[in-house]
């Protein structure tokens, strides 16, 4: 279990850090029900239950990745609604992405490759961190995408790849450290 989601005390701060202090708009994408609301809650540290129905769907927190504090806001609005606008508005937006699939889902793995094509041609010229992960990875027994075949769907779309599990907390405070890590990457080789 991450410590980072059931003892979020140690790195929610508030803001004010002049490090990285800009705020890093994150947006997931994938099909229903592969676990996005889930990651997006730990994430923003809401617990199931009564504080979940006013969670809405935007979470943003800060947090210290390699000693320096990031400002993320992630956006759990992909299936809001059918709305051609607003899935266009998803793909404009964002300063990073998370493609979700459930590696108990072959058919969410296939969506995984359609978003990530249709991502590329909406922010052509951009070079966007983009991770892509299999979550639901405690389900063994039912599981349909192997680690290897997720890697090399990775490899092929030049993104990351990490495989998670919500329900156990597994990888995910390594996700969100990740997409940080990332968008600094880029930030950098762009100011040398
Ligand atoms: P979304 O539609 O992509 O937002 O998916 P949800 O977060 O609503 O999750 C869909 C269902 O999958 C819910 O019943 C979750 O409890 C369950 N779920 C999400 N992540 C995991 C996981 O890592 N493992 C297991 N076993 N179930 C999960």
């Amino acid at each position: 279990r991450d410590s980072w989601a059931s003892d979020s005390s140690d790195s929610v701060i508030s803001s004010g850090s002049d490090s990285d202090s800009s705020l890093y708009k994150v947006i997931l994408l994938g099909e229903h029900g592969v676990g996005k609301t889930s990651l997006a809650r730990i994430f923003g540290g809401v617990e199931d239950g009564a504080d979940a129905e006013e969670a809405g769907n935007t979470y943003d927190r800060s947090i210290i990745v390699d000693g320096e504090e990031a400002s993320l806001v992630v956006f759990d609005i992909w299936e809001q609604d059918d709305s051609q606008w607003l899935q266009n508005h998803c793909m404009k937006m964002g300063d990073a992405y998370i493609i979700v699939y459930s590696v108990t889902d072959k058919v969410s793995f296939e969506k995984a490759s359609e978003l990530r094509i249709q991502l590329r041609r909406a922010r052509q010229t951009e070079d966007i961190p983009i991770i892509l992960v299999g979550n639901k990875s405690d389900l063994v027994r039912s599981r349909e995408v192997s680690v290897d075949e997720g890697r090399a769907c990775a490899v092929v779309f030049d993104c990351k790849f990490i495989e998670t599990s919500a329900a156990l907390h597994h990888n995910v405070k390594d996700l969100f450290e990740g997409i940080v890590r990332q968008i600094r990457l880029r930030k950098d080789s762009k100011e040398d």
